[in-house]
């Protein structure tokens, strides 16, 4: 076992005087990688102080000088991405493929920070009254925070502190404390990068930690991404704090099924959206929604997922990996246990082993048909390799379940006919929309654009909206006179 996993502050990697750290395991072999420290109160108050004091300097480089740091960045990721990918993997328990797509998606991210002056372009009008200018700058806030969760621990660091720091703000991270190894790779390659000493800050930890971000007087700003109970504490706490708050949080995400769908490809994607990653996305397929015939490919979605095995992350053939902790595999469990007497299984995932790992916490892929929405496995999002089938008569049918749900991350239709397709994208109340695209994650020109209930803020991460929501808009009225003779004073707040 190495030893433990250090902060990161005022450019130092730097170990925890913490009395608290917390063992991060491999969740395929139960091998102790690391231990991560809970940092101190001082330690992340003195991170945010090095963040502070380094804004002042960091908001006056120029644009320019800050995307060439991102592209120095951008081209180290690339180089790095399979190290990068072996760490998460061994951490998190995805399989190597998976793992290389999540760094993948994080170094998309960074592409967009490297070209960020055009996405600071602020507006322009002239003449706004006779001899008067009007335009607007987009400057940074301050010192953001991050709050990171366990699924995803390259990608989403990655939506925010690349934009955040490339619109001139400063950044300290608390990513989840289950994979922080991940984040702490990312931290050493910025430096190597050229990252300037205290623009980005790593605090290791749970939720004194996360409260600490949400109270403190020099944080501006937070992004997280994390469930929904603490998406809803982060919300109403920065919120509280008078802090711009960004919250991503938790999901059920449905398919609609079409009968007039190419069968196979319907099917192939189904299951890939549903048990890869062992569910454990955002974005995962959760519940399939079966239009009139389209019931009949129920079969073949089982026999389909019944050939899907999970493995450890360094064997090529395992489907998946295993759920990240004990006790969210036993949640996991409970809810098929819960699934099993309110609904029919087709398959069960929960007694599933796997050979010469005997202690991962392993999940076999799990279905269950004739599921009502009044279930706690519809209305609980289960977070592993379970579907729930449900069957309408009518896409209006399956409009007005997916609308009922309270949740709104992503959702996705499979139909040839160009109608459906239309209808469900116009009428569908959720924020992505894939059309024969189970899990449609925008790319970062776009933004990750979740509502309802999986999301709590204004603008969302990644794209222009991130750069909305790092940056404060300044607009200026300016005039230039071309003499010194009076006019009598303007009592009035027209511009004249
Ligand atoms: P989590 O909410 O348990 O943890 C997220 C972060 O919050 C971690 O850094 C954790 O240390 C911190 N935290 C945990 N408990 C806290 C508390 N009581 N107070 C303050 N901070 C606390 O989430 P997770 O299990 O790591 O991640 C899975 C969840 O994240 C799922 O619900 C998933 O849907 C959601 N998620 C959402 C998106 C999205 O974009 N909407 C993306 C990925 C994951």
């Amino acid at each position: 076992m190495s030893e433990n996993l250090p902060l990161f502050i005022d450019g130092e990697f730097t170990q925890s005087k913490s009395d608290t750290h917390l063992e991060v395991l491999n969740p395929a072999s139960q091998e102790i990688l690391t231990k991560v420290p809970f940092a101190t109160e001082e330690e992340s108050n003195r991170a945010i102080a090095s963040a502070e004091k380094t804004f002042h300097d960091w908001k006056d480089v120029p644009p320019p000088e800050r995307s060439r740091l991102m592209i120095a960045y951008q081209n180290l990721l690339k180089k790095h991405h399979e190290d990068i990918a072996e760490t998460l993997s061994k951490e998190n328990g995805k399989n190597f493929e998976d793992s290389k797509g999540d760094v993948w998606r994080g170094i998309e991210v960074v592409e967009q920070a490297s070209n960020i002056a055009p996405l600071l372009m602020g507006e322009t009008v002239g003449n706004v009254a006779r001899g008067i200018d009007a335009y607007s700058y987009l400057q940074p806030l301050g010192v953001c925070g991050g709050i990171t969760p366990f699924n995803f621990p390259a990608m989403i660091p990655l939506w925010m502190f690349p934009m955040a720091i490339s619109c001139g703000n400063t950044f300290v991270l608390k990513p989840s404390e289950q994979d922080p190894m991940t984040p702490n790779l990312l931290a050493e390659l910025f430096v190597e990068a050229g990252a300037p000493k205290g623009v980005l800050q790593i605090i290791h930890g749970g939720k004194d930690q996360v409260n600490t971000l949400l109270t403190h007087p020099d944080i501006q700003a937070i992004s997280f991404v994390g469930s929904v109970p603490v998406g809803q504490h982060v919300y109403k706490t920065g919120t509280d704090h008078l802090k711009r708050v960004q919250a991503f949080a938790g999901a059920k995400n449905h398919m609609v099924v079409m009968p007039d769908a190419h069968r196979d490809r319907t099917v192939d994607n189904i299951i890939g959206a549903a048990v890869g990653a062992a569910g454990q996305r955002c974005m995962a397929i959760s519940v399939a929604v079966f239009v009139g015939e389209s019931k009949e490919w129920i079969d073949d979605i089982k026999e389909g997922m019944s050939k899907v095995s999970p493995g450890p992350w360094e064997n090529p053939e395992s489907g998946y990996g295993p759920i990240i902790s004990k006790q969210a595999k036993e949640r996991v469990i409970g809810l098929i246990e819960t699934g099993k007497k309110e609904a029919t299984c087709l398959l069960d995932g929960s007694d599933c082993t796997v050979k010469d790992y005997p202690d991962g916490h392993w999940v076999g892929p799990t279905l269950f048909t004739d599921v009502t929405t009044d279930s706690t496995i519809y209305k609980t999002e289960i977070f592993g390799p379970v579907l729930l089938c449900i069957c309408v008569d009518t896409l209006q049918e399956a409009l007005d379940l997916v609308n009922a749900n309270p949740y709104g991350n992503g959702t996705s239709i499979f139909t040839n006919s160009g109608s459906a397709a239309r209808k469900y994208r116009h009428e569908v109340e959720v924020g992505q929309v894939g059309i024969n695209i189970p899990i449609p994650v925008p790319l970062p020109f776009f933004s990750f654009t979740g509502w309802k209930g999986s999301f709590y803020g204004d603008l969302h991460a990644y794209g222009k909206q991130a750069v909305r929501f790092y940056t404060e808009t300044k607009t200026v009225t300016e005039r230039w006179f071309e003499d010194g003779k009076s006019e009598g004073a303007n009592l009035t707040i027209k511009l004249k």
